[in-house]
């Protein structure tokens, strides 16, 4: 099991606030917005924190850089994939 399946295992042995309090001190260190591939469009509507949310409904459709692998949540939860706004979770990037 990697650190990713870990912390996942970890996170389905929370309470659901636990979980939703932990989601969102994730989405708080989101490096998202300082990204080339982060647009206006994904400003206005809020958008962070794909790699656990999903890939952006309509905004970001072209790859132009990402910094995924610099953040913390990469280390933090041992995220192996990257450009998660136009291809989706690191779940459903590894087929989960
Ligand atoms: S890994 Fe990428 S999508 Fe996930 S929180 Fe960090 S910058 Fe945002
Ligand atoms: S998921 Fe990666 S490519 Fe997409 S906006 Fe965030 S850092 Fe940039």
């Amino acid at each position: 099991m990697d650190k990713f399946e870990q912390m996942m295992q970890m996170m389905s042995q929370m309470t659901e606030e636990e979980r939703m309090k932990a989601m969102e001190a994730n989405k708080a260190l989101c490096t998202c917005p300082g990204c080339p591939t982060y647009n206006e469009c994904a400003q206005k509507k809020g958008e962070l924190f794909y790699c656990a949310m999903g890939a952006s409904p309509t905004c970001i459709t072209e790859e132009l850089g990402c910094i995924c692998p610099a953040c913390p949540i990469t280390e933090k939860m041992g995220l192996t994939h990257e450009y998660f706004c136009v291809k989706g979770t690191e779940r459903e990037q590894r087929g989960m």
